[in-house]
């Protein structure tokens, strides 16, 4: 089989992966969901055509939404995560001992379902006490929740379709509704080359809310120009200000106390897009 995948970012570029098996292929009432077999990063999630993790690099970004903000927090104990069906993130914020509950919704079923079958590490931390799903719309419980979480990650696809909701100003005024008094929210922010735009409203409107507001970075070979950015929006707790002394070994593969601080400096044409 020669069979090679490819994730157009703009009209004329793209990144491709050579196809070992394509493993489940169907169209569920939100997206178009793929599951394919790649010669280099193992089994990967695809939505609408685009790459949403695979098995050689998930840790990068599931680690990367998750303990930055855990880290920055000091008693991180009801965390929401919106979206993340693959259940990368809820694994890595049940690493986190303080954590006595973690609400996920995810819209669509079929991603939680054909990830425990296809994605089984990443998938792997569903049957935790801890771990409560909710498949729904992310955007309609943070306008129903008050005052109620420490934590609230927003691991959701690029703002098309189901996702749509979750970059607007009135989602960013609901997240702070949502948060306890000196919560801290991370939503994923996509790149700095082919979506700049997308990072200066995400930014903006995190500034009409939250007194912090960051952008951090990292590396994930998989995804659309190679570096990835999350705007974080926090009420009290600076992630800058955390000294690394507080910072635990967390069996992770990325994360570090050192990089959770470098990932906040940013290159200059990062910078200008703040
Ligand atoms: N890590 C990925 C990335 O940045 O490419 C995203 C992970 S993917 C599992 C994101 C999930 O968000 C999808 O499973 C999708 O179904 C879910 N999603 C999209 N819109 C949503 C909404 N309004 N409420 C809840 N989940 C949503």
């Amino acid at each position: 089989m020669n069979l090679w995948f490819t994730e157009k970012q703009t009209k004329a570029f793209g990144i491709t992966a050579k196809v070992k098996n394509v493993l489940h292929t169907e169209t569920t009432p939100f997206q178009q969901l793929d599951m394919i077999e790649t010669e280099e990063f193992g089994n990967m999630l695809l939505l609408d055509g685009m790459v949403m993790t695979s098995e050689r690099d998930e840790f990068v970004y599931h680690e990367m939404i998750a303990h930055v903000p855990l880290f920055t927090h000091p008693h991180p104990k009801k965390v929401l995560v919106v979206g993340g069906g693959d259940g990368g993130t809820v694994k890595q914020v049940l690493k986190h001992p303080s954590v006595e509950k973690v609400v996920q919704v995810e819209i669509d079923a079929k991603v939680v379902e054909y990830s425990k079958m296809f994605l089984p590490e990443i998938a792997s931390a569903y049957d935790d006490d801890r771990a409560e799903l909710i498949i729904g719309d992310g955007f309609m419980h943070i306008l129903n929740s008050e005052n109620e979480y420490d934590i609230i990650l927003i691991d959701s696809t690029e703002p098309v379709g189901p996702a749509a909701n979750l970059f607007t100003k009135g989602f960013y005024a609901g997240i702070f509704k949502a948060l306890k008094e000196d919560g801290i929210f991370v939503a994923q922010t996509d790149n700095p080359w082919f979506k700049a735009d997308l990072i200066r409203n995400a930014i903006k409107d995190t500034r009409e809310y939250f007194s912090v507001t960051r952008l951090y970075t990292c590396n994930i070979p998989t995804y659309p120009s190679g570096m990835w950015t999350f705007t974080l929006g926090s009420k009290r707790h600076d992630p800058i200000a955390v000294s690394k002394d507080t910072i635990t070994d967390v069996d992770s593969s990325y994360y570090t106390a050192d990089i959770h601080h470098a990932s906040f400096v940013l290159p200059k044409f990062v910078q200008d897009l703040l």
